[in-house]
C-alpha cells in the first residue's frame, strides 16, 4: 500500500457542501463526477498533494445515504492506493479481511475500487484504489 488517495466525506447536499469547502480551501473542486453504480454523486478537491473526495447520495438505497442516517454526515471512508489491486485483495483476503467486493470495480476519478469492511478494520471503512492506466 502506498499512500493515503484521499479521504471520503458524506454529505447530505453536495451543492451545499461545495461551497462550503470551495471557501475552506479557497478553491473550486476540480472534478465532479456521478458514479451510478454506487449511487453518489462526488467531487473531489486538491489541497496540496492530498485529496477530498464529498459524496452524497443519488437515491436512498446507497450506502452513503444509509451512513448518513445511522451516523450523520462526516467522514466516509480513507481510500489507500496501491499498485496491484488485485494482488492487494488477494493478500488481504488471506489475512481475514472481509473484502465488499468480489472483484475491483470502476470508481470515480478513473480508479478501479474495492472496499474493506470497517468491521474487520476498527470501524473505519477502507477503499483500496488503483491508478486506471
Ligand atoms: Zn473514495
Amino acid at each position: 500500500m502506498n499512500k493515503i488517495e484521499h479521504l471520503g466525506i458524506a454529505v447530505k447536499d453536495l451543492e451545499a457542501a461545495n461551497t462550503i469547502y470551495a471557501k475552506l480551501f479557497n478553491q473550486q473542486p476540480y472534478k465532479t463526477e456521478v458514479v451510478e453504480s454506487e449511487g453518489v454523486s462526488t467531487s473531489f478537491f486538491k489541497v496540496g498533494e492530498n485529496k477530498i473526495e464529498l459524496l452524497e447520495a443519488t437515491n436512498p438505497d446507497s450506502a452513503i445515504a444509509k451512513f448518513i442516517e445511522k451516523k450523520g454526515e462526516g467522514i466516509h471512508h480513507v481510500a489507500f492506493d496501491v499498485e496491484d489491486i488485485y494482488a492487494e485483495m488477494e493478500r488481504l483476503r488471506k489475512e481475514g479481511f472481509t473484502i465488499l467486493n468480489e472483484t475491483p470495480k470502476k470508481g470515480a476519478d478513473n480508479k478501479l475500487v474495492c472496499f474493506i469492511h470497517p468491521k474487520s478494520t476498527n470501524g473505519v471503512l477502507i477503499e483500496l484504489c488503483q491508478e486506471i492506466k
